[in-house]
């Protein structure tokens, strides 16, 4: 009988590799000075601030990486790879630990995915985000039907939210933006 071959599982080293190389960042730049974390907006509510993501990376403590809440607390407002003095990209590093996360299937907060998924499932069908489809399908998605409810008639009242979505003239680039990224392999929506 033939014997059934299976791909070795990727090392810590190769999934470290990865992640480099999506972000087009070395993590053995960095030498812990924490400028990233001492400007990063988000770093109180992180379990591990950016400083020490990168020191898990270090230590090939990729599993913890993966599942610790600080990547989806980001915000990729960018300040941590702007001020970092080794030039290491941060943001770009917790972006790809949110893909790596997800590919592997150990996403720890569902709901930034999930939100994520749903903006990106908007824009690539009108070429626009529609907030109270956004809204209503986020909220649907995590349970939590009548979530922020009681902003959404004073918004709708101001004429801030349309109930129908707009859909913008030429959604043909749009479309092609979105089957480049699934031809490279990206999760658009
Ligand atoms: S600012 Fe750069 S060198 Fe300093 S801790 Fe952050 S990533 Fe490392
Ligand atoms: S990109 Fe993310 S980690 Fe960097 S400073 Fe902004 S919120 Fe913090």
């Amino acid at each position: 009988m033939e014997k059934v071959l299976v791909a070795p599982a990727p090392t810590q080293k190769d999934i470290i590799r990865r992640l480099e190389q999506e972000s087009g960042t070395e993590v053995s730049l960095c030498y812990q000075c924490g400028k990233c974390t001492a400007g990063c907006p988000a770093a109180f509510a992180m379990d591990y601030t950016p400083r020490q993501v990168i020191r898990l990376l270090q230590l090939e403590m990729v599993d913890e990486a993966l599942k610790a809440q600080s990547p989806w607390i980001c915000a990729t407002c960018e300040t941590c790879t702007t001020r970092c003095p080794r030039g290491v990209d941060v943001a770009s590093l917790m972006d790809a630990l949110r893909r790596e996360a997800l590919r592997m299937g150990i996403v720890t907060d569902h709901r930034v995915a999930t939100f994520n998924q749903t903006f990106l499932k908007l824009v690539e069908r009108y070429g626009r985000v529609h907030e109270v489809g956004l809204l209503m399908e986020f909220n649907l998605k995590t349970r939590q039907l009548f979530k922020d409810a009681e902003l959404g008639l004073p918004m709708f009242k101001r004429g801030k939210v349309h109930l129908l979505p707009e859909v913008i003239k030429d959604q043909g680039h749009v479309k092609q933006m979105f089957a480049r990224v699934k031809q490279t392999g990206g999760e658009s929506s």
